[in-house]
């Protein structure tokens, strides 16, 4: 089999506020202590990684879709248009055309249509997208302007920029957005590994086993991570098992922890619970994943 050089992991769970953004930032710069390490924050309607990653900002660069605008004057109202539009993002109202930019999937169907070229395509502010430098990992984060409720468009133009820009990067490590949509489908495309992040609640249950049926539809290979463990009850771990899907590490349940959280703190380098699951996960994953990069990468002991 042949050994890829660097690796891309995925970290989604099915519900928001199971520790997905502290594993995220702690193992990418748990990570980047030995290799070049790149995080991409794709949680793009609230990212927050960069609250714990205090990098320097290199630069924002504004995200644009290209929507249709009408031409009034060279409209002559056939109405083929809308009848063209699946996502009915174009409607006629008697003698104007109104294009809803919030259902506009940018599919170019109305525009290349058009008997009149009446609806030539614009490019049309949908987010931004930061980079940082913080020692060897580099963080991309990217935001959803306010109002804008399409999440693909920006995570695909991300993960355009980061293989234009950053393939060299030994980790890539993608820290999605939660649920089971379409946005967590965008976020994991290219990932070779989705860590699914839980907790040990009849709620975490409930959201893993929807985010792993969406993650085998996919075919994508999985791991688990328990965290507070030590609350609630063994329901998540029997699932596991009677499902055969590897439990990589359980984070134990500690007030420290939520203390550093709220503090915008790391904490793998401050309590050697952490550090010591963050080894755990990587030694699972060298099991797992033909990673010439992670073969090699000694994990750190102590603090
Ligand atoms: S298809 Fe073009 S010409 Fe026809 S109604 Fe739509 S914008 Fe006007
Ligand atoms: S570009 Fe596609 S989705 Fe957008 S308004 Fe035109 S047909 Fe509809």
């Amino acid at each position: 089999m042949i050994k890829k050089e660097n690796l891309k992991i995925a970290i989604a769970s099915g519900k928001g506020g199971t520790g997905k953004t502290l594993l995220s930032t702690n193992l990418a710069a748990f990570l980047s202590e030995r290799e070049s390490t790149l995080l991409v924050d794709l949680d793009v309607e609230e990212p927050n990684d960069s609250l714990f990653i205090k990098g320097n900002l290199i630069r924002k660069t504004e995200q644009h879709k290209m929507i249709p605008q009408w031409d009034e004057s060279k409209c002559t109202l056939c109405g083929e248009c809308t009848k063209n539009c699946k996502f009915h993002a174009v409607v006629q109202m008697g003698k104007f055309i109104a294009v809803f930019k919030e259902l506009c999937h940018s599919c170019y169907a109305c525009s290349e249509l058009c008997p009149a070229k009446a609806l030539p395509m614009h490019p049309y502010k949908m987010g931004e997208t930061a980079e940082y430098s913080y020692n060897n990992l580099k963080l991309i984060e990217s935001r959803l302007m306010i109002g804008e409720e399409q999440a693909v468009p920006l995570i695909h133009k991300t993960h355009k920029l980061v293989e234009e820009n950053f393939s060299n990067s030994i980790f890539l490590l993608f820290d999605c957005p939660p649920g089971t949509s379409c946005p967590v489908i965008a976020a994991t495309e290219n990932a070779d590994f989705v860590i699914l992040v839980t907790e040990p609640t009849p709620f975490g249950l409930h959201d893993l086993k929807l985010a792993v049926e969406t993650m085998r539809k996919l075919h994508k290979p999985i791991g688990v991570v328990i965290n507070r463990s030590g609350i609630g009850n063994d329901d998540v771990e029997n699932y596991c098992k009677t499902e055969q899907i590897d439990i990589l590490t359980k984070i134990p349940f500690d007030k420290n922890i939520a203390s550093c959280y709220s503090k915008g703190e790391l904490v793998y380098n401050k309590l050697e619970s952490v550090k010591h699951s963050l080894n755990e996960i990587l030694d699972s994953l060298k099991n797992k994943i033909p990673c010439q990069s992670l073969q090699g990468f000694e994990t750190l002991k102590g603090i």
